[in-house]
Formats: C-alpha cells, structure tokens, sequence
C-alpha cells in the first residue's frame, strides 16, 4: 500500500468539492480532491462559463468561469493534492482504510466525501468513427496547451459559448481559424457573437463533421469533411488541429457498484451528510435528503458538515469546534 494515506478524499472538483476541500485543509486535514476533467469548477465551469450566477452569498452577480477563478484562489492557500483527469471507479475498504480506484493511481484514504453531481463529465465525442490515432496530435476536446494551437490552421467545431470563445482566442495564434456550426445562429453571449463578427474567424454554417481522416499527401494534416445541412454540398477543409467543443454528457451509474444507498438517481444522507458507508459522506447536486436543494448555496454548506462530522469520526480526542477561522492566520 500506498505510504500516502489521506484523512479524507472528495470524488467531485465541482463548487461542492471545491469548497469542501479548502473548509477541510484549513481544518489541517490530509486532503486529496479527484476531478475527472483536466479542470476542476464543475457544471458553473464546464456547462455556463459566461452565464451569471445572482444567488451565492456575498457575490451578488458572477459568472461560472469567475465563480470558479475564485475557488481556485481560495484553495490555493490551502495547498490541498489535487488530482486532475483523474476518475474514480470503484471505493473498497479494507481494515478502515478506504481504497480508491481510478483510471490513475490507486488512492488510499480514512474518509470519503463524494461530491460528483450529475456525475463524471466527459466531452460529447464526434459520432462517427475515426483513426482513433488522430486524437494523439489532431484532435481535441480540451484546450490543453494554447500553444499547440500556435501558427497552425485550426477548426473549432460548435456553436456555444465554448466554440465561440475558442475560435476567437485562437484566431489571434494560430495561422487560420475556421469555425463550424451546424446552424447560422450561435447559442452563445450576444457580446462574444459580437466579438467574433469582429474577429478573423472564418465561419462555416451551417455545416456538420462528417468525416475526418489524415491528409494523404501529409501525414501531420487532417482533413475534416464537412456537409452542408440540407443540401448535397460537401467540403473538404484541410488543417492541422480540429477542436471539438459539443458540449459534455454526464454518467452517475458508477454509484450503483458502490453500495451506496440510492434514493432514485440521488445518494441519500443523514443530517450530517453521511451514506449508509462508514466514513463516506456525500454532498452537492449528488445527494438527497428532505428540503435539498440543488444551489451552489446549499452544496457549499454541506462541505463544512461533512468535513466536520468526518474529523469528529476520526480524530474524536481534536477539539473541531471553531467559530471562528482567524485562529488559522499564519
Ligand atoms: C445551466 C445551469 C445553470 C445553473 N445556474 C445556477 C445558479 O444560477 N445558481 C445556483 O446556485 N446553481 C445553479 N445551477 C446548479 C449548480 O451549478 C449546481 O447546483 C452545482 O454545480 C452543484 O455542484 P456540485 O459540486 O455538487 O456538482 P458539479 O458542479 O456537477 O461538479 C461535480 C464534479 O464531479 C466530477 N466527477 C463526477 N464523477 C466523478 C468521478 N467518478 N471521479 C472524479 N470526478 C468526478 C465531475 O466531472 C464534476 O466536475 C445551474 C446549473 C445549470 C446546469
């Protein structure tokens, strides 16, 4: 095993698993926080960057992607182990310590806390099948690296607020920039709409992906076919990098192999956020319970709860009972 053994692991970078990590690290717990995206910040993250947020507590208007920039800046003080692109399969417990498997390394720890939401996102891939290869050099999901954008020809495909901000970022480094939608209207902000009728992004609409294979003639190159909707005409557009931006799907079957005591699709918990589990707590959009509801408000106050009900089960000699986080100021 492992000589890394945390007190506590939070399956779920959402805002829920954000703040529980941050609340629990400044309890001076051992913390491992596992996000199966390459970037923690959740459905205010991944499903409405630009959209506002007028209901958490002190913020009166904020967008997702802020929303998230702010828990970031919250858990860095805290230095808590994150692991990213990290998705967690099954939880086995063996003598007290719980035994995290992932797509990863295997994470050991005393206590859960499973934040996942709607479940593990992953990207809405492209339908039909391709060199699966190509997805090594050509094809993205994510934005990993800008720079790997850099002087080349790019297609971005999509039509929200993801495609539309990509394509107009991108456009001020790579050599070309195209951007592919299969309707002349976007479903992203009006001032980003406006952004890229400014910009030297070349549209293509209303046009899908129906093809992608390597360039013949050059090995480094794809080329992407594309269909105009209701119409024969097909085009074939050669580049070096194509982004995929469609959206994500969400998948929370996992549970079912968990032994967690389910309520319909829903984890059900106590007062104190506890499953039927021992030393497995669950919060955030995942849980249920009389009154729940599903805010970034209530997912934030059942951290706290969590975090304080899994140190009193491990560490009951500690005295966990603060008012106040001043005493925390280094
Ligand atoms: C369009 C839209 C608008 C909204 N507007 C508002 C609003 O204005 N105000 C408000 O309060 N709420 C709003 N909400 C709801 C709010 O976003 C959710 O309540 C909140 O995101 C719940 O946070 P969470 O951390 O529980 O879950 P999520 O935000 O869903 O985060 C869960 C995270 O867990 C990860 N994960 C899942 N499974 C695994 C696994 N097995 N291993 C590793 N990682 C995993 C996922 O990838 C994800 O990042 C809105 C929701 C939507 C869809």
């Amino acid at each position: 095993m492992n000589d890394k053994i945390y007190d506590i692991s939070i399956i779920g970078g959402g805002p829920a698993g954000m703040f529980a990590a941050y609340f629990a690290r400044l309890r001076n717990l051992k913390v491992a926080l596992i996000e199966s995206l390459p970037k923690l910040g959740g459905q205010p993250e991944t499903l409405y960057a630009q959209k506002h947020i007028y209901d958490v507590a002190a913020l009166p208007k904020i967008s997702g992607t802020d929303l998230t920039k702010q828990l970031n800046e919250q858990l860095d003080i805290m230095n808590c182990d994150q692991y990213l692109n990290t998705s967690v399969s099954s939880i086995d417990r063996k003598d007290d310590i719980w035994e995290l498997t992932t797509n990863n390394e295997t994470i050991y720890t005393k206590a859960i806390i499973i934040a996942i939401g709607n479940g593990a996102f992953k990207p809405r891939k492209l339908t039909f099948d391709y060199d699966p290869t190509i997805e090594e050099n050509n094809l993205d999901y994510f934005v990993n690296s800008i720079e790997s954008f850099k002087n080349k020809d790019v297609i971005v495909a999509g039509g929200g607020d993801s495609a539309v901000d990509w394509s107009i970022d991108l456009s001020n480094i790579a050599k070309r920039t195209f951007l592919v939608h299969r309707r002349n209207k976007y479903r992203a902000m009006e001032s980003s709409v406006a952004k890229l009728e400014q910009s030297s992004v070349e549209q293509l609409n209303p046009y899908i992906i129906k093809g992608l294979n390597y360039n013949p003639d050059n090995h480094d190159k794809i080329d992407v076919t594309l269909k105009m909707i209701k119409s024969d005409d097909i085009k074939v557009v050669t580049a070096d990098k194509l982004l995929v931006n469609y959206g994500f799907v969400s998948d929370s079957k996992i549970l079912h192999d968990w032994n967690v005591e389910l309520n319909g699709p829903f984890i059900k918990v106590s007062q104190e956020m506890e499953t039927n589990l021992p030393n497995v707590f669950a919060i955030g959009d995942i849980v249920t319970y009389p009154g729940k509801l599903q805010l970034i408000a209530t997912a934030f106050a059942e951290g706290p709860i969590a975090v304080t009900k899994a140190l009193r089960n491990l560490y009951p000699e500690k005295n966990y009972f603060e008012h106040s986080t001043s005493i925390f100021e280094k």
